[in-house]
């Protein structure tokens, strides 16, 4: 079961189109050199769906469990813990308690997908605070904006992958356990939905316009955990939705209005993640930096083991 995970969220179609709009949605207090980088940034979209080939073994295997996260798996767990080490305790911790199927609590089949996110958030984060000190001191700065070019468009991937309901959950491709709506159990509607009706009906144009002006979050994890669990909480529409040939051939009016709806989505939190790294990247960071002076560190940020 844990290999049909290994669907691509939003086919490269999809994911090439949420790094394009968030792209051009680039508000004029970010960096410029970002929003001239659309293209390559679009490009950047599927790049973790590369890293998926047997020919690189180690790299897949690392990778696979980046691309979503089972909620259901995890609802004893709350907060989520914000480092991945201390996830993965928790969840060996549950599985070394549980008699019924405790694989389902091994790391790789739960997913990781918010652990990644943040973690690539955090390098372009810190990028962004480097190019700001190299202006400050009157250096070049090509280089790091190649950096943070290839940073934001891979956190676009993951980001982009949270906002496909079926990368949240359980049910991710056919529906498991009681099901009283008579929900679909074939193992087609993820492909179907992310992929094979996004490439057949829809385009970056018909959803850019719901995409709005970046907004700072006030705590990039905790927003992001809540817009999985907002993702999460679509996983039937997508299942009804389905049931009514709504991604079948040119699918329905109902089905465009939810899948435009996700893909801003996605676009939006990758806007608001690459602004909030942005405004957040001018904030003091704690002493150990050498390029900084001392200065009293915000409480927020732990201290450097
Ligand atoms: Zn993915």
């Amino acid at each position: 079961m844990f290999q049909n995970h290994a669907a691509v969220a939003w086919g490269n179609e999809g994911h090439t189109y949420i790094n394009r709009v968030a792209a051009e949605k680039i508000s004029a207090d970010m960096p410029q050199f970002l929003r001239e980088a659309a293209g390559e940034i679009a490009y950047l979209g599927p790049e973790p769906d590369r890293w998926r080939s047997p020919s690189e073994f180690a790299l897949k295997n690392a990778q696979e469990p980046d691309h979503f996260i089972d909620l259901e798996r995890v609802s004893w767990l709350d907060p989520l813990p914000r480092g991945r080490y201390e996830f993965l305790r928790k969840l060996y911790e549950k599985r070394a308690a549980t008699t019924d199927h405790p694989d389902d609590y091994l790391p790789e089949r739960v997913g990781l997908q918010p652990y990644i996110t943040m973690e690539v958030y955090g390098r372009l984060k810190s990028a962004l605070r480097e190019y700001r000190q190299l202006r400050a001191a009157f250096k070049p700065t090509d280089d790091v904006q190649q950096a943070i070019i290839f940073y934001a468009g891979w956190l676009g991937h993951y980001v982009a992958d949270a906002s496909q309901p079926l990368h949240t959950t359980i049910q991710y491709n056919g529906w498991v356990g009681p099901n009283p709506n008579g929900y679909t159990t074939e193992h087609h509607i993820h492909g179907q939905f992310e992929s094979d009706y996004v490439r057949a009906n829809i385009t970056a144009r018909d959803f850019a316009p719901l995409v709005k002006a970046p907004e700072r979050l006030n705590d990039p994890f905790a927003d992001y955990i809540a817009y999985l669990k907002s993702s999460n909480s679509l996983v039937e529409n997508v299942y009804r939705l389905e049931k009514a040939g709504g991604f079948t051939g040119k699918g329905t009016p109902a089905a465009f209005e939810f899948t435009t709806r996700r893909l801003a989505a996605g676009s939006q939190m990758l806007l608001n993640l690459w602004y909030t790294a942005w405004l957040d990247s001018a904030l003091p960071v704690p002493e150990h930096s050498p390029a900084r002076p001392a200065a009293p560190p915000p409480t927020t940020i732990a201290p450097p083991k």
